[in-house]
């Protein structure tokens, strides 16, 4: 049997039955990423060697997750690892702590730290200052992102399962590009002490998975309020796995007309069309609801995720961890750290929210866009008036070609257009796979995904709606041929 093409629950299942021991479990990971990782590079660092020693550690916490390999996207302090954020800054940075949402994964054993545009910076991971993932569908084509080194290491079965983070769209469009399922939870459900900060009032941990079954699981663990994260929320946890298997009839599937636009792929736009008609036909109601602010989503987005970015990366001078270039005094010091340390997607983004900030154009530009995130929040208060769930395509389009999109951020950026709002409103959203779109030539086909927004704190219905509808699809059962 190929453990490694399995999910969670199903490995739990097997090692509770002693079908499998827990090192063949490991050994089948290992080397699975032995054989595709040359090609997929899903991974800056895999971590076998520990993973073996830390073995008999993990069986001794004796959790649903004991023995099995996960992967975390390399922006989560792990102590002792090598946690890089896929920038040069970084390259050397080994943390003195752990993070909350990994030290909650009791039991677990790390497959390694993937890849990711530097600091969660990008749609696409080519702005990893190491190296681009591939999307194991096509490989000439990128996996999404900035999480695309998690969603790809779990397309190629290169780990039962992983973490990733989540600013702008980030868990969800990679898992939709990669086929696999990606949940961005409701902000302030998971902490997010030891994720290295991007834009502090949109970044979420959330699980990228094989099914939504597992997705549930993660979240359930890495779920609650953490004093160490004063932006985690003080809300009870229910057990999302309680859920799944509830039928959804009557259930009001909100359609927003703003998010079937005018150059979207017709395949994806028919594909996420045909599941909310799957979703009809299991019994819920499919309603046409409005959220008219969408149009200034990524205007909005990029000026206040910029803005925090500029504040937050003002960390990295040269004096107090990462790299350090000498100049010929402070000064020179912290400048020539600057422009060594970062890649020009970073710098960017540093300089826009810079302006932003700055005296005069503050009002004009960060007060406007924080006026405007209300306004966007409203539209989803609003439509969550009349609707439990909204069904939406996760990304404008499938995989693009590598190379496509760099030399034009704004192409790059909308990459996001169906996923920023969510963000700017604070509420969870689960992407889940829901065709494939054939591709000329007899190239491989490649994944769409569907995405469905909840209320804030609901993430049991959204995971209950992903649920039904995958058991009644077959998409989640394919896989890549590496
Ligand atoms: N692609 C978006 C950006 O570049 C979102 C990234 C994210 O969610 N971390 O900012």
């Amino acid at each position: 049997m190929e453990l490694f093409r399995l999910g969670i629950h199903e490995i739990r299942e097997l090692l509770d039955k002693k079908e499998v021991s827990p090192k063949d479990v490991l050994d089948s990971v290992f080397s699975r990423i032995a054989s595709v990782e040359e090609k997929v590079k899903a991974f800056v660092t895999v971590t076998k060697d520990r993973a073996y020693d830390m073995l008999d550690d993990a069986l001794a916490e004796n959790t649903i997750l004991s023995g099995i390999p996960l992967a975390i996207k390399d922006n989560m302090c792990t102590k002792g690892i090598r946690t890089t954020c896929s920038s040069r800054m970084l390259e050397n940075f080994i943390p003195p702590y752990e993070g909350t949402a990994t030290s909650r994964l009791r039991g677990y054993v790390l497959a390694g730290k993937t890849n990711l545009d530097e600091f969660a910076m990008g749609s696409s991971t080519e702005n990893s200052a190491f190296h681009t993932t591939k999307n194991p569908w096509d490989l000439s084509r990128i996996p999404g992102g900035s999480s695309g080194g998690s969603a790809a290491a779990v397309a190629a079965d290169e780990c039962i399962a992983a973490l990733g983070s989540d600013t702008g769209g980030s868990i969800r469009q990679p898992a939709a590009l990669c086929g696999v399922v990606g949940l961005k939870p409701t902000y302030g459900r998971v902490s997010r002490y030891g994720l290295i900060a991007f834009a502090s009032s949109l970044d979420q941990i959330g699980p990228i998975t094989k099914n939504v079954r597992d997705s549930a699981l993660l979240m359930n663990i890495i779920s609650g309020h953490d004093p160490l994260d004063s932006t985690s929320a003080p809300v009870t946890v229910p057990d999302f796995t309680a859920s799944l298997g509830r039928h959804i009839k009557g259930l009001k599937i909100g359609v927003p007309k703003e998010y079937f636009i005018e150059g979207m792929d017709r395949k994806v736009e028919n594909a996420v069309r045909d599941a909310v008609g799957k979703l009809e036909s299991l019994g819920a109601i499919p309603i046409e609801v409005s959220l008219p602010h969408t149009e200034y989503a990524v205007a909005t987005y990029y000026v206040l995720a910029a803005s925090e970015a500029s504040s937050n990366l003002a960390r990295y001078d040269g004096v107090k961890y990462g790299l350090r270039v000498e100049g010929k005094d402070l000064i020179d010091m912290y400048m020539n750290t600057r422009a060594a340390g970062f890649g020009p997607e970073v710098k960017r983004r540093i300089m826009l929210g810079t302006y932003a900030l700055s005296s005069g154009y503050y009002e004009a530009y960060y007060r406007k866009a924080q006026q405007v995130r209300t306004l966007i929040k409203r539209d989803f208060e609003e439509a969550f008036k009349t609707v439990d769930v909204i069904a939406t395509p996760t990304a404008p389009e499938v995989a693009f070609q590598a190379g496509e999109k760099t030399e034009d951020p704004l192409k790059m950026y909308l990459s996001d257009i169906f996923t920023i709002s969510v963000n700017l409103a604070g509420v969870p959203a689960i992407s889940v796979p829901c065709g494939f779109a054939s591709q000329e030539g007899g190239a491989a086909s490649l994944p769409i995904g569907l995405q469905l927004i909840g209320k804030h704190f609901h993430e049991q219905t959204i995971l209950q709606a992903a649920y039904a509808y995958e058991q009644a699809t077959d998409w989640h059962k394919r896989r890549p041929e590496l």
